[in-house]
């Protein structure tokens, strides 16, 4: 499931072929994703110049010269497929740009979602009104960690997934970066001291980073032979170790609440 660095390193992707491109074509190919394409995106960005390219969360931003920004998530299993030999059945949004790329937007299993705002709305768009700060922007710090946390007797780890306190974090990267940081999943988020909160932050913006950089380094090998934007695997420290040894030699171990499993070193994490 593409996370944050999937999405940065899709748009890292994308920003070659696309920026400064006036956009001769764009079809999107059935009416809705998670929720409908709005029937407008095809005329308003059919012989638009692509400005710039961004992201959000988990959402990646196109802008164009027309003051628009094309929104898109990735849901489960989207991606980005640049000058495809053939067309598939899940490419459910084509753009051809004025140099001759043609690109596809793909996801089988259609969790993702397609959406244009006024770029100077941007911040009206509806998951982003009460969405917190991006965990690799300035103003995420332990000391807004801390009083985000304030008072609350919910564990760490669910804390951190709430995109109202941080944007964007998913499970593997809230896992590890809470292993780096020797804090305990099950921590009550109140309780957690200022110095602690700023040794995970310090590893979230460690751990994000080093998954863009993987990213970066794959991303060349997937575009050239494939045409995609891949996802990269990468040697987590407990993400899907259960029972393995963690770096100090106890073992990792899983539990799960909700559905979802988060893995934890008991010697490590306090
Ligand atoms: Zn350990």
């Amino acid at each position: 499931m593409p996370e944050l660095p999937e999405v940065e390193t899709t748009v890292a992707g994308l920003r070659p072929v696309l920026e400064g491109q006036r956009l001769t074509l764009v079809e999107p190919r059935r009416a809705d994703l998670r929720w409908p394409i709005p029937v407008d995106l095809r005329q308003r960005m059919t012989g638009a110049v692509v400005t710039s390219l961004g992201r959000r969360a988990k959402y990646g931003l196109v802008e164009t010269d027309r003051g628009d920004m094309m929104i898109f998530h990735l849901g489960m299993s989207g991606r980005w497929r640049i000058d495809p030999e053939e067309i598939e059945k899940h490419d459910h949004l084509l753009l051809e740009t004025e140099s001759g790329h043609r690109l596809a937007l793909n996801d089988p299993r259609r969790f993702g979602s397609l959406d244009i705002v006024r770029a100077a709305d941007l911040a009206n768009y509806r998951p982003f009104i009460l969405m917190g700060p991006e965990p690799l922007g300035d103003d995420f710090i332990g000391e807004y960690l801390k009083i985000a946390t304030r008072d609350r007797k919910a564990p760490i780890k669910q804390l951190l997934l709430d995109q109202r306190i941080v944007a964007g974090l998913g499970n593997i990267y809230v896992c590890e970066a809470l292993h780096m940081a020797g804090i305990s999943p099950q921590a009550k988020g109140g309780a957690i001291s200022r110095p602690r909160y700023q040794r995970l932050v310090d590893a979230i913006k460690r751990v994000l980073i080093a998954a863009i950089a993987a990213g970066g380094s794959s991303l060349r090998d997937f575009v050239q032979p494939s045409g995609e934007l891949g996802y990269f695997a990468k040697d987590w420290l407990v993400y899907g170790r259960e029972g393995q040894a963690c770096q100090c030699g106890a073992l990792v171990q899983r539990r799960v609440d909700s559905g979802r499993s988060t893995f934890y070193c008991s010697r490590c994490q306090k």
